[in-house]
């Protein structure tokens, strides 16, 4: 088998794809096949650090809607964010995997604070690292947090999960015709406007030189695939 590309990755889930099939909520098989997924590429011998998104609970732009004021909405999504990984940390650790939830708030009773020293601890002695609350920062995503955490933890690239094979110039779920892209910089990710990411996201990677894979997580065994190199998904780099 060939070995990884890469030593240190940050993953990054959408809370959506935690709902499977529903609108929402933790679809209990879909948690433990993304375990299961993330354990194969553990035992690649690849360090894993996981961000996970909370829009199979909450979205502060949705709650703000209702007339709650958008920093409380965000720091309800960010919480969700929590329960999410408390939920994968469950799955990973039923299957003898070791992991470890850390959160950008305190919450001693729920789990650690993310401080870079404890995440390289914990990398150190191959447990997955779970990243819980987002960047701590209304008006953000779970995205960029995925970039920031990579660029502070020194990952090779951070691996963005999604339901398609990577970036289209349009939606391949609607336009037959879209074109997929094999590579794109990140200025191009960011001309483009496409939504795969949001635009903080590509800007912060662009800044600090990190490579984002765009692939499918669809796919059962393809996050070990992108990181032995021979996966099918964009590449943003450069
Ligand atoms: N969020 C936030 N700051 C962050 C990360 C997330 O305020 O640094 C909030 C925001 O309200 C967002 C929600 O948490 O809608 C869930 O995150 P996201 O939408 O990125 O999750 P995903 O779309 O990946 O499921």
């Amino acid at each position: 088998m060939a070995e990884p590309i890469y030593r240190r990755v940050v993953i990054k889930l959408s809370g959506e794809y935690f709902a499977g099939s529903h609108s929402f909520g933790m679809d209990q098989p879909t948690i433990d096949r993304i375990a299961g997924d993330l354990i194969a590429a553990r035992q690649l011998g690849v360090e894993v650090a996981v961000v996970v998104g909370g829009g199979n609970l909450v979205r502060g732009v949705e709650i703000s809607s209702r007339g709650v004021s958008r920093p409380v909405g965000d720091t309800m999504g960010m919480l969700a964010t929590v329960m999410n990984c408390l939920a994968l940390e469950a799955a990973l650790e039923r299957k003898g995997q070791p992991a470890r939830t850390l959160s950008a708030f305190v919450m001693p009773e729920v789990c650690e604070l993310y401080t870079r020293s404890t995440a390289f601890r914990y990398l150190a002695e191959g447990r997955i690292i779970l990243l819980g609350g987002g960047t701590g920062n209304p008006f953000f995503t779970t995205d960029t947090t995925a970039v920031l955490r990579a660029a502070e933890i020194g990952a090779q690239a951070v691996l963005k999960a999604t339901n398609v094979d990577g970036v289209y110039n349009a939606d391949p779920k609607k336009d037959p015709s879209a074109k997929r892209f094999e590579r794109l910089t990140h200025s191009q990710a960011l001309e483009g406007g496409y939504k795969v990411m949001d635009a903080t996201a590509f800007a912060l990677a662009r800044e600090t030189s990190l490579p984002i894979i765009v692939f499918s997580i669809a796919e059962p065994g393809s996050v070990g695939a992108i990181l032995r190199g021979m996966g099918r998904g964009t590449v943003v780099a450069g």
